[in-house]
């Protein structure tokens, strides 16, 4: 042991004995003993030794901690949401500031080791966790700080929205976000971020004003308009590729703290006439308000319905006149459409129990709603005793299709909504046959849709995701090769640099 170590040693076991038990363990939690050398996997899949000493000294290097199989801790950083996804990372970094960030970047450069990056953990397909390979889990690198002067949030990247939302409408302030409020800033900044004022105030990255990111060869660079615009370009809709955002900056915008939201749910037996309302109505919605449809089967049937979600942060006197036509589709079956907290409707999706539930999406954009696409969607939809079922449309347009193609590099601004179909089942039985009703079912819509939502990407071909990029794939590979030309960023929606 080094003269550091034994030093850090004794201190962590003379404060242990000062202090209760939980202090002093989060005091030597960050002392793991690496006692060999350490199996993993390259981005390549091969197969590497990580030797004892290499990886001590990164423990050592690092404020934070380095969990590794059986420290505690361990099992819930690997986690993500989707509790069908069971990844073991060899190696998770839980750094505490953008030092230890850097850190494990360049560690995990130096060996070529498969990387993924952790925030919220809210990617359907696990891109934030892996097998073999180094998790770097944000969740200790939380902070959001308002500058009301400048209207601009300064947010870490490992937050969450709810503290974005909650900071910024202490002053009266918001900017646009998703509408789950434990999802993460890093993952739904970089890729989009659809949300209940993202009609009004463009996409979340439309409002992202600079970055600071750790690239891959561990450096910390400034991304904004005015420094490295190009590597700002690509950050805002290229997701995870050209590396770790350590601070968003994002612009605000003035909203009253009241606006009116909730849901209207009908019987299962409207969603046929329902969907053809909101393909109506939701294109001649004003930018103020934004509604979803969904269809949605539970597995017990209790709680079975079709209806919308709402939120109208426009003028109050002009509310029911908006809201008119939904009032006219008749009494519906529950209803708490009101005057609402704008931070408390955004966290009233949390959830909050533990997810022990396996879940399977198919998503896309829908730029059009033609009759063949709304039959198909209705038709092809199956309640099963086995599972919940959902079909989803989350409404765009509005400011996000005001923003040229080229301005970021985040394509689909032409998208009416983005259209989800989505299976959960218990996790302890078979979830085959419910992906595979998926499959088939999305099979007859997906034809009608025109790319997809980047954060949604599985293990599609690269052509496939190539492709979704449209007219902006050229420029963000430039960018790839600029910043991570070794793809060390590649759990991801992949821009492969070769
Ligand atoms: C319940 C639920 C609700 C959702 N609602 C919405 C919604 O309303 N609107 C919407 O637009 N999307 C929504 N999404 C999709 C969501 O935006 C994506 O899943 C997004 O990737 C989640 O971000 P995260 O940080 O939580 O994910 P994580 O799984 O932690 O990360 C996903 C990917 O993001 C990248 N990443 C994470 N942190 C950083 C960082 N600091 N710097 C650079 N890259 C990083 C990594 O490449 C990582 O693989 C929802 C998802 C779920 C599960």
């Amino acid at each position: 042991m080094d003269r550091r170590r034994f030093l850090q040693s004794s201190i962590a076991a003379g404060v242990s004995a000062a202090l209760p038990a939980s202090q002093a363990f989060a005091a030597f939690q960050a002392l793991t003993q690496v006692t060999g050398d350490v199996r993993a996997v390259t981005g390549e899949g091969r197969e590497i030794s990580l030797e004892q000493a290499a990886v001590q000294e990164l423990v050592d290097s690092l404020r934070g901690n380095l969990l590794m199989p059986g420290n505690p801790g361990y099992d819930v950083a690997r986690r993500v949401l989707n509790a069908s996804i069971d990844r073991h990372p060899a190696l998770i970094v839980q750094p505490t500031g953008v030092a230890d960030i850097q850190n494990a970047v360049t560690f995990a450069r130096e060996r070529r080791l498969l990387l993924a990056v952790k925030c919220g953990g809210h990617s359907f397909a696990g891109k934030s966790t892996c097998d073999g390979g180094m998790q770097i889990d944000l969740s200790l690198f939380r902070h959001a700080r308002i500058d009301p002067q400048s209207r601009t949030a300064y947010v870490a990247g490992g937050s969450l929205l709810a503290a974005l939302d909650h900071e910024a409408m202490a002053h009266g302030l918001v900017t646009p976000a998703g509408t789950v409020s434990h999802t993460g800033v890093g993952g739904l900044s970089t890729a989009g971020g659809f949300g209940r004022i993202s009609r009004r105030f463009g996409l979340t990255l439309d409002n992202i004003k600079g970055v600071d990111i750790v690239t891959a060869d561990g450096n910390l660079v400034r991304a904004s308009g005015e420094e490295n615009p190009e590597l700002y370009w690509g950050v805002r809709g290229g997701g995870g590729n050209f590396g770790i955002v350590t601070s968003f900056r994002y612009a605000l915008h003035p909203m009253q703290r009241q606006v009116i939201g909730g849901e209207v749910v009908f019987p299962l037996d409207r969603a046929r006439d329902l969907i053809r309302f909101y393909a109506d109505f939701s294109v001649q919605a004003p930018d103020d308000l934004y509604i979803d449809f969904y269809v949605n089967a539970t597995a017990s049937g209790q709680g079975s319905g079709a209806g919308f979600h709402i939120c109208y942060s426009g003028p109050e006197n002009k509310a029911e006149a908006v809201l008119a036509p939904v009032r006219k589709l008749g009494e519906p079956a529950f209803t708490n459409l009101g005057p609402v907290d704008y931070v408390a409707i955004q966290r009233s999706w949390d959830y909050t129990d533990f997810r022990n539930i396996g879940e399977y999406m198919k998503s896309g954009f829908v730029n059009e709603y033609p009759d063949n696409m709304l039959d198909a969607a209705i038709s092809g939809f199956e309640a099963d005793p086995g599972r919940n079922t959902m079909l989803y449309f989350q409404q765009s347009g509005g400011a996000i299709g005001r923003v040229p193609v080229a301005a970021t590099a985040f394509p689909h601004r032409n998208a009416l909504a983005a259209m989800m179909v989505l299976a959960s089942w218990p996790l302890d039985t078979d979830g085959s046959r419910h992906i595979d009703y998926l499959r088939d079912y999305w099979s007859t819509i997906e034809p009608r849709t025109d790319g997809f939502y980047t954060v949604d990407v599985a293990n599609e071909a690269q052509q496939y995701v190539n492709n979704n990029y449209q007219g902006n794939f050229p420029r963000l590979l430039k960018v790839k090769k600029q910043y991570d030309p070794d793809n060390l960023f590649r759990l991801n929606a992949n821009i492969a640099p070769a």
